[in-house]
């Protein structure tokens, strides 16, 4: 009896300690907001982004709830990639349910003529007196375990390419530029490429078309993606075809809400990407027709906003370079190889 007492506790420790190896990415269901919390094999924390702020704090207790799931006492690292509503609309809030060590940005918002945008950029400044880094491309995010690379911040990008990257870029021939964005902080959206071993993470904000094309042309200078978080929602003022397909990921994860993300044009473009394997969601996409949307179990929230329960996407990575992802919804999980 206490000979498999010892031997069942002997074998828990054995899981958690293999678990505690793998990196852990978790997209929390915003409604079409981005909050996306990384867990390091050494345990440190990085969130970005803190979503919506709304009158039920719902976002910033989805989070708070995932952060706790996670085992987490703190946030070491909250980044912010720019200053939206959707994207940190519930820090105030999340930052009385949990301490929150330092904070990260592109610096000054561009949108300080607007006075809603000028009020919540001045409440985020003294929220975060004394412990705000501010990023530029090529800086490194220090995140135990893993390496961190900006590649993009205040709308510049890294100058020279990542390791292995720099490849000439020969459909940059045909990118045709957008007009200028109506929402200019966007363009300022830190972005990152997180890599642990042979797997590689992008996350560029709400980084749009002609911004993105800066880090893709006229050469490659990120090199290829295992996991997309599909920029700006999945929208298509980002996402240029020149940008997918030089970083050619295998998977997609798209942060879309039930009616803001992806349309038809952006899953068909990501279909077209030779290896990509799947596109999982956030929420099943109401505005475009069912079939455009990616099978059932690949999606991690079916309901319209007021019947949503926020369920959870998650990524394990090993060492090794395999990752998994998990439906929380309804425990479906996949497992994919690092290229
Ligand atoms: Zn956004
Ligand atoms: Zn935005």
């Amino acid at each position: 009896m206490l000979k498999s007492f010892a031997l069942t506790a002997l074998l828990l420790l054995a899981s958690v300690a293999h678990a505690a190896q793998n990196l852990e990415i978790y997209w929390i269901d915003a409604e079409g907001g981005a909050a996306t919390l990384i867990v390091a094999p050494s345990g440190e924390s990085l969130l970005v982004d803190t979503a919506n702020r709304t009158p039920d704090d719902r976002d910033a207790k989805r989070i708070f709830a995932t952060a706790q799931k996670a085992g987490l006492k703190k946030i070491d690292i909250l980044l912010t990639t720019h200053f939206h509503g959707d994207h940190y609309g519930a820090l105030e809030a999340l930052s009385k349910l949990i301490p929150i060590s330092r904070f990260m940005d592109h610096g000054p918002s561009v949108e300080l003529n607007r006075p809603n945008v000028a009020a919540a950029y001045k409440a985020y400044e003294e929220l975060t007196a004394g412990k705000r880094t501010i990023l530029k491309a090529g800086d490194k995010i220090p995140l135990k375990g893993v390496d961190i690379q900006v590649v993009m911040s205040a709308g510049q990008a890294i100058t020279k390419p990542l390791k292995g990257a720099g490849q000439v870029n020969a459909s940059c021939a045909e990118f045709k530029e957008h007009a200028p964005e109506q929402d200019p902080d966007n363009d300022q959206s830190v972005g990152l490429v997180l890599q642990f071993g042979k797997f590689r993470f992008l996350d560029m904000g709400d980084l749009t078309w002609n911004y993105e094309q800066k880090l893709v042309c006229p050469a490659n200078l990120i090199g290829h993606i295992d996991l997309y978080q599909t920029t700006h929602h999945g929208l298509d003022r980002s996402n240029s075809p020149q940008f997918v397909r030089a970083i050619h990921p295998t998977v997609a994860v798209m942060n879309n809400g039930p009616r803001k993300g992806g349309p038809v044009s952006v899953f068909e473009l990501l279909r077209s990407i030779p290896g990509l394997q799947d596109i999982w969601q956030g929420h099943l996409a109401l505005a475009i027709p069912k079939e455009v949307n990616s099978d059932e179990k690949l999606i991690a929230n079916l309901s319209p906003t007021a019947e949503c329960k926020g369920e959870l996407l998650q990524a394990s990575v090993d060492s090794k370079g395999q990752f998994t992802l998990k439906n929380h919804r309804t425990g479906y999980t996949k497992t994919y190889s690092s290229k």
